[in-house]
């Protein structure tokens, strides 16, 4: 339900809607804009794999451990494409 909800909205909003900018497939894009209205805190949320900081453009995977640990990534886990800028 939550991804057929989020591929319209990307549908409709795409190019217009910076906060829903789509990443290198559909799988990445669902996780990186991953909300949940049980956890409002990412690191809470069992459900929420993926952390993209549009500062540093990089992504990394939530290790849930109760912290707030992040391994970052330089390939997409779903299309393999290369992540880092670098
Ligand atoms: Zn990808
Ligand atoms: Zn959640």
């Amino acid at each position: 339900m939550v991804g057929t909800d989020l591929k319209a909205k990307l549908m409709t909003m795409q190019g217009l809607d910076e906060r829903l900018k789509s990443h290198c497939c559909e799988m990445m894009t669902e996780h990186v804009n991953h909300r949940c209205e049980d956890h409002s805190n990412s690191f809470d949320c069992p459900d929420n794999l993926i952390l993209y900081s549009g500062r540093t453009k990089s992504y990394g995977i939530i290790v849930h451990d109760g912290g707030s640990s992040v391994i970052e990534i330089q390939f997409c886990p779903w299309c393999g494409i290369k992540l880092s800028n670098a």
